[in-house]
């Protein structure tokens, strides 16, 4: 395959030129590859390669939550989203917390062969917090990190001894930050808004608390660990001190936090809730001044689809989660890049690079030998979120209507087209 005339994100800015691919790796990077045959050639005139985007949580529901989305629903919204790569959190069905379970879903996923999709181990059998799961055995069948999410490991002294372990297997454990006794069954932010719909409002304190122990364990035993969903303005704080005092801490925040904020909850629309909950515009303000000065690393989405009946019901008795994958680049491009917020090449440290390095995947880089998983996008197409056009099973989205800037054109894995735009 040969690309040509592209505008190639690197890691130092953006060049023109082709990428010539042969058995599914990238050869050649270069101003100009003259043609010699190849089978398929692409003209990029206009258009921007990226490192194939890599999604470290999402929830692919399978086994077990099908009626929400499968593995193969799941692959056909990642590579329509430009992802090439997605970790899928163990809180299925049954949970993903021995090697059979993750087995399957490895190997379903090389089945569907799409994206690839890269199975997360429970740190707990159940994800019930009482004792580990089988965490050798689910390295050994491909599982690239460990996490409870969905809830914390309370007990610290079990989870120190998650993390330690972790780090003998050369694992990190995503750690899903919520004391749940504060939390006390909120479902809103607490604040302003809150209080004007009364719904219960969730404590920033209620994540800040486990941000703050999982640092401390990680300090304590100088082994990485990485948050999930950061959503705070002082959870932000808390991460910068960390790494400033060597603490190896990495850490995730998503679009619904740095581009929105709990006004929206204002509709009592339930696709609004969300765990932990859209906060206030200070929050946002810190998440991108963290994502500008290094303390987040990584974007995710928390894709989180879910069925209509789990959503069509009182905001209180609604599901917790936001089907995202499909929006992400536009939100990136649309809230982080024409904002000048971020460069070209840090969004793709953000949603590639990062989460390669932090998990030890392949790719997340444009570079000679590496696998060709790359996304080519239009960054000016203007388009407006239609849950309807979602291939994902969960059409659950707050942002129906935004209208976005930027979309992915055509998405390769391996050297292979999962993914082009039509027309
Ligand atoms: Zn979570
Ligand atoms: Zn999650």
């Amino acid at each position: 395959m040969l690309i040509k005339n592209a505008k190639i994100v690197l890691l130092d800015g953006v060049r023109d030129g082709d990428i010539l691919v042969k058995n599914g790796k990238i050869v050649r990077i270069a101003e100009n590859i003259p043609a010699d045959g190849e089978k398929e050639k692409i003209d990029a005139s206009g258009l921007y390669a990226f490192p194939g985007l890599i999604d470290m949580h999402v929830h692919l529901r399978e086994p077990g939550y099908e009626y929400k989305e499968d593995i193969q629903s799941g692959s056909e919204a990642a590579v329509h989203g430009g992802f090439t790569q997605v970790c899928c959190m163990p809180n299925t069905n049954p949970v993903a917390d021995n090697k059979a379970v993750v087995g399957y879903i490895r190997r379903r996923g090389e089945e569907v062969g799409l994206c690839k999709v890269r199975p997360i181990g429970a740190i707990t059998r159940g994800e019930k917090g009482a004792e580990l799961a089988d965490i050798g055995e689910m390295k050994a069948e491909g599982a690239v990190a460990l996490s409870d999410d969905g809830v914390s490991v309370v007990n610290s002294r079990l989870m120190r001894l998650a993390m330690e372990y972790a780090s003998g297997f050369g694992m990190v454990c995503l750690c899903h930050c919520e004391d749940k006794v504060l939390a006390d069954g909120g479902v809103v932010n607490e604040g302003y808004n809150s209080t004007l719909t009364g719904l219960k409002g969730i404590p920033r304190a209620a994540e800040d608390i486990m941000i703050a122990r999982d640092i401390c364990l990680a300090q304590s035993l100088d082994v990485p660990v990485h948050i999930c969903h950061v959503s705070t303005y002082s959870g932000v704080q808390l991460i910068r001190a960390a790494k400033a005092g060597g603490v190896k801490v990495t850490a995730e925040t998503c679009p619904h936090y740095y581009a929105a904020t709990d006004d929206i909850i204002r509709g009592f629309s339930t696709d609004t809730k969300v765990n932990p909950p859209i906060r206030e515009e200070r929050d946002r303000q810190a998440l991108l001044e963290g994502l500008k000065d290094g303390t987040i690393d990584c974007i995710v989405t928390d894709h989180a689809p879910h069925h209509k009946n789990d959503k069509d019901v009182e905001y209180d008795l609604a599901a917790f989660g936001i089907s995202g994958i499909e929006t992400s680049f536009g939100f990136a491009i649309t809230y982080l890049y024409k904002t000048g917020i971020l460069t070209l090449s840090e969004i793709a440290d953000k949603m590639s690079r990062n989460p390669a390095r932090i998990l030890g995947l392949e790719g997340g880089e444009l570079k000679e030998g590496a696998a060709a998983d790359i996304l080519l996008a239009d960054l000016d197409k203007k388009w407006t979120v239609d849950p309807a056009a979602f291939r994902s099973k969960g059409k659950n989205t707050p942002f129906a209507g935004y209208e976005l800037c930027g979309e992915a054109v055509c998405t390769i894995v391996d050297g292979k087209i999962k993914y082009r735009r039509e027309n």
